[in-house]
């Protein structure tokens, strides 16, 4: 895999990772395969001895996902990559195989919804025990650490208020106490934002979302060093088996070499949404990180070389407004998906916030007239006028 690091993200996007077999395919075959046989009964000992290395069973290794797994590891700038069932799999891989009861994790509060569900109500009966920061308040940071902290973890931007971590500062806080930061680069994606590179030891993913980027299959990834994921993440998964498919991992395997060009025109259209919304009379706040207003423009120029897809605003009238602006437009998706060549809108107050309570919402930000857009491929004067019709 280091011999990638000599080319440039593109390259990586549409080479990394393959190993043409001797029929000279030119694209990567996908291996329908359970298990693998082997020429003699010495060999199958010594494959299960791991003394040669090869292919035993699909649980374990496939050739399919391997090509996707060093694609990824390539991308991310990362030693290793393990492929798994789906972004929540990957985050229970990385925590099962890190942790052990006793220790203590601080989180962003601004995470994915079932990852707060999984420290909450699973990690928590193992004795994991979880405490929650603001993500941009470092102090905050600091305060949590416990003599058993292990394991910090975020999302950066963060859904829906596009609020940036200084990834290289909470690195430095981590390293100094001996914990693990563990990113969470779903909006992102490598295309955009190397945490590993900025300090971060783990990358988990939700390749659901753009690694994909048409909505078609369910998978995750691990990616970082030979010790977190070669050994401890990937010993979790071969044993648990919460393992990706050869069919899915092809898919996203063909995904990362449009990955790039993808996210260019994702950020292109939602900056231009930004701007629009901005001078829409209903509208009261947009918050996406490529706006001059937002709190942590600067960080996320530094730390982004684009802005992503992800954005939110706000409507005057609450409620009622927002759900108004949804429900008039015509082909954009109302669906909390993220991460798909076609827009998708949600109200994230009733939807994926909605088990929160209304001092939990105030409290993160999340008010009753935001809106959430994620911004797809459609032609951006299309999307501004789904929009417009709601807003007037
Ligand atoms: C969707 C998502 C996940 C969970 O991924 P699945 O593939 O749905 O299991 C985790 N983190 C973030 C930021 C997500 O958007």
């Amino acid at each position: 895999m280091t011999s990638w690091d000599e080319y440039g993200l593109n390259t990586r996007g549409v080479r990394a990772g393959q190993h043409r077999t001797a029929e000279g395919e030119h694209a990567e075959p996908i291996f329908p395969t359970s298990s693998y046989v082997f020429e003699s009964a010495a060999q199958a000992a010594a494959r299960f001895a791991g003394d040669e290395p090869g292919n035993i069973y699909s649980r374990f290794t496939n050739p399919t996902v391997r090509n996707f797994e060093e694609r990824l590891a390539a991308l991310e700038g990362g030693e290793c990559c393990v492929a798994t069932a789906s972004g929540m799999s990957a985050i229970l891989s990385t925590c099962s195989s890190l942790l052990k009861a006793g220790d203590h994790i601080v989180s962003s509060r601004a995470i994915f919804g079932s990852t707060v569900v999984l420290f909450n109500k699973y990690l928590s009966r193992y004795g994991i025990a979880t405490d929650y920061v603001a993500l941009t308040d470092l102090n905050a940071w600091e305060r949590a650490i416990r003599p058993n902290t292990r394991l910090f973890f975020l999302e950066t931007p963060s859904n829906p208020l596009t609020e940036v971590a200084d990834i290289t500062a909470l690195a430095n806080l981590a390293h100094a106490h001996d914990i693990i930061l563990v990113v969470d680069n779903c909006f992102c994606t490598p295309a955009l934002q190397q945490p590993l590179e900025l300090g971060a030891d783990v990358v988990v993913h939700s390749a659901t979302k753009y690694i994909d980027g048409q909505g078609r299959c369910v998978g995750g990834a691990v990616v970082g060093n030979a010790q977190h994921v070669g050994e401890d993440v990937f010993g979790f998964l071969r044993t648990a088996g919460p393992t990706m498919s050869a069919f899915n991992a092809w898919v996203f395997l063909k995904g990362l070499e449009t990955l790039a060009l993808r996210m260019e025109r994702h950020s292109h259209n939602a900056r231009l949404l930004a701007d629009w919304l901005q001078e829409q009379s209903g509208v009261t706040r947009v918050h996406y990180t490529g706006l001059a207003s937002h709190p942590q423009h600067e960080l996320a120029r530094r730390q982004q070389s684009d802005f992503g897809g992800v954005l939110s605003f706000e409507v005057q009238g609450g409620q009622a407004a927002a759900w108004k602006v949804i429900d008039q437009t015509r082909f954009l998706s109302i669906t909390a998906n993220l991460g798909d060549s076609k827009t998708t809108i949600t109200h994230p107050a009733t939807t994926t916030h909605a088990r929160l309570t209304q001092q939990e919402r105030d409290h993160a930000g999340i008010s009753d007239g935001l809106v959430r857009v994620a911004v797809g491929l459609e032609d951006v004067e299309d999307i501004q006028n789904d929009l417009e019709r709601g807003l007037t």
